[in-house]
């Protein structure tokens, strides 16, 4: 039987390790935490489906990452709104006709709304930076005023950086649609496992050829030298180790750390049935936080009280949780060398967020995984 070790128990870890025992694979996943499911994880308290790590939320437009993920959990559909608190009054995010209703006064929206139209047509979604760059003065000016109101302090709330210093598909994950749709998401498939993530995961796990050991930094049980792996001091022989923590870290940081941001999170209860217009509500312009999460709101019937969660991301220091790895052009030239030195490596492989120093979705995590199992 042939071997594989995984770091990480997270989504890409899981993913990678199913799809791996079920080709034959004996597989050990070595998990730091006390828990599994990455930062995916969530937990029940008084009938609550609590996001310990900060809201994730389910959509693809993949078939087979959803077809693979259907058979760890049943779903409920769940099409996620967004809406951000600007100058007093709650506006749907993606900024949209209603926002534009909402925020300017009636003839300048209509206005704006003739032009918008002429020019992209009803139901587009458009970069931000596409309205700032166009030729048309009304749709410039619209552009700045919906980057300023919604993008630019959020976005340095968020990275600590100004928006132009990050790559600009960070943003483009936020259009501006040119219709009334206020879903935050336009992907084929938008669920919520109706039991969890952390369950979903579970059942991921549960396969006679998967073992997984919690409370294990994997980082102190092997060693990369001259292109070998030392698990415990020995070569380990010829298996793939998929890791999905740091790939700065791997490497004692030889090249210089990578920055990434991590978050701080505040959960209150509140005695009511419920607390804010939509299940996230961003704050661009106000507060230290980005946004406040209502759980109540994602899936579950209503209850008598409700919790919310504050979101306050900060830079990573040691000890702290990345969340979002920095893609800046100093940060990438630096994940380039250790991407040099991984290729040094055959059964190396690096995957997720962190490992691959990449802010991707769950489901594209999922993808890549299944990707690298086929390989295998
Ligand atoms: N963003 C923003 N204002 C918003 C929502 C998003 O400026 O109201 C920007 C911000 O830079 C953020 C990025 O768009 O980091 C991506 O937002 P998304 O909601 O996809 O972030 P995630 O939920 O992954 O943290």
């Amino acid at each position: 039987m042939k071997n594989a070790l995984i770091v990480g128990s997270g989504l890409s870890g899981a993913a990678a390790a199913r799809a791996l025992a079920e080709k034959g694979y004996r597989v050990q996943v070595i998990e730091k935490l006390p828990h599994i499911g990455g930062n995916a994880y969530d937990y029940t308290e008084e009938g609550i489906l609590l996001h310990k790590y900060g809201p994730h939320i389910y959509h693809t437009n993949f078939p087979a990452v959803h077809e693979f993920l259907s058979r760890f959990t049943e779903w409920t559909p769940y099409a996620h709104k967004v809406v951000a608190r600007i100058d007093g009054k709650f506006v749907p995010v993606p900024f949209n006709l209603t926002s534009l209703e909402t925020l300017f006064p009636k003839e300048e929206a209509d206005y704006i709304k003739v032009v918008l139209s002429a020019e992209y047509g009803r139901d587009a979604k458009v970069p931000v930076f596409e309205l700032r760059a166009h030729k048309n003065d009304v749709i410039r000016k619209f552009g700045d005023y919906v980057f300023e109101k919604i993008f630019y302090h959020y976005t340095v709330k968020q990275w600590g950086r100004k928006p132009e210093a990050l790559n600009p598909d960070i943003l483009k994950r936020v259009p501006v649609y040119t219709g009334y749709a206020d879903g935050y998401f336009t992907d084929l498939f938008q669920y919520m496992p109706v039991k969890g993530f952390t369950t979903m995961t579970e059942n991921m796990l549960d396969h006679a050829n998967i073992e997984v050991i919690l409370n294990e930094d994997a980082l102190l049980l092997f060693k990369l030298r001259d292109g070998k792996i030392l698990f415990n001091g020995k070569e380990y022989p010829g298996a793939p180790l998929i890791y999905t923590g740091c790939i700065d870290a791997l490497f004692g940081f030889k090249y210089g750390a990578l920055a990434y941001r991590t978050l701080r999170f505040e959960f209150e209860r509140h005695g009511r049935t419920g607390f804010q217009p939509a299940a996230v509500v961003n704050y661009p312009n106000e507060h230290d936080y980005t946004r406040i999460t209502e759980f109540t709101k994602f899936t579950c019937p209503p209850q008598k009280h409700t919790v919310i969660m504050k979101e306050y991301p900060g830079e990573y220091a040691d000890g702290d949780i990345p969340y979002y790895p920095i893609e800046t052009p100093d940060n990438l030239e630096i994940h380039a060398k250790y991407g040099a030195e991984v290729a040094g490596y055959k059964n190396l492989i690096p995957l997720g967020r962190l490992g691959r120093y990449k802010y991707i979705n769950m489901d594209v995590a999922v993808k890549d995984a299944l990707a690298v199992a086929e390989k295998l």
